[in-house]
């Protein structure tokens, strides 16, 4: 191809091979500016289209970008709020198990004066019961009551651990205390019982009344006489028990009641025991309720072996029965 130019346009020979006539291709001066002016705008266009596009494109995902790392900071400081909620309950925890842990060790310790109590008291009723109570084994070098342990110095971990340690023997220690003190209240039960000066126990194994109280016909003469009390039949040797805890006021023997007791009791009751067989208290002696006081007889005046228990009340005989359980 040749480029022949003039000053109004551009003539352009097309030259091919021998075969084929030159071509003459006239070019205007305008078509000779716009054509390359066309080509370069639509060329420019398409970049910059090109370019809008991808910028769109960017900025979009640019904006989810965005949106995601908004929601994970937000997820984020949820859980460092929720985080910081739990230690801080963990730390508050920590402090009332402490707290509590204290006092449980002070009413652990009250329990123990309590055992030891009963075990120094221990009285020898036969009533009362010997249950033995083990000891409660609160460690002591769990430091009981101990210092608190600053919280900056240990993770919330180790806390957490402590502290369920702390509930962990805690349990046990409840649980050894909810054996124990039903077994510590009877006991108590037992000693408030043999203290009490109310004749209310019944004096013999036996439970054979062979007399009432009250006329009767007597067994030796045969005329109607009073009866100060009750006859209870039993073996010679049977165990006599005080009915009431009191003050031995005689031990001493007649022809008519034989080997006899009587003890005064805190109400001002008086109960006598006669036809013993022996006596095994003294005079002047304090005595609880339950104790053996003499063997069952038949010293005196009597037709075989029993025990005659009789209640007085300000000096005048009256009916023991109402008194026994
Ligand atoms: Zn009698």
């Amino acid at each position: 191809m040749r480029v022949g130019r003039s000053s109004q346009g551009m003539t352009l020979l097309i030259l091919r091979d021998g075969q084929v006539p030159v071509r003459q291709l006239y070019l205007s001066k305008p078509v000779m500016v716009c054509v390359p002016m066309a080509a370069l705008l639509s060329i420019s266009s398409l970049i910059i289209s090109l370019h809008l596009r991808s910028a769109d494109r960017i900025a979009g995902l640019e904006h989810q970008l965005l949106q995601q790392q908004l929601t994970m900071e937000a997820v984020v400081s949820d859980k460092n709020e929720a985080l910081r909620r739990l230690q801080s309950q963990v730390v508050s925890l920590s402090k009332e198990s402490k707290s509590f842990k204290a006092r449980l060790g002070t009413v652990s310790a009250l329990q123990e004066q309590l055992e030891h109590f009963l075990e120094k008291n221990k009285l020898s009723v036969s009533a009362g019961n010997s249950t033995k109570l083990s000891s409660l084994s609160w460690d002591r070098s769990r430091k009981v009551g101990g210092e608190f342990i600053a919280v900056h110095d240990v993770s919330t971990d180790a806390l957490a651990r402590e502290t369920e340690d702390d509930f962990s023997a805690m349990n046990t220690l409840l649980d050894e205390m909810q054996k124990q003190i039903p077994a510590q209240i009877s006991t108590a039960q037992a000693h408030i019982e043999a203290l009490s000066g109310t004749p209310s126990l019944w004096p013999t194994p036996s439970r054979r009344i062979t007399s009432s109280f009250g006329y009767r016909r007597d067994p030796f003469t045969g005329r109607a006489a009073f009866h100060a009390g009750i006859d209870i039949g039993g073996q010679v040797g049977d165990p006599v028990y005080a009915a009431a805890a009191g003050k031995v006021t005689a031990v001493q023997q007649d022809g008519s009641r034989g080997k006899y007791i009587i003890i005064r009791h805190p109400n001002g009751l008086e109960t006598w025991y006669m036809h013993l067989n022996s006596a095994e208290v003294r005079k002047d002696e304090d005595i609880l309720k339950g104790q053996l006081i003499g063997q069952l007889g038949n010293t005196g005046r009597s037709t075989g072996p029993h025990l005659h228990f009789q209640v007085m009340k300000k000096d005048e005989a009256v009916d023991p029965l109402p008194y026994m359980n």
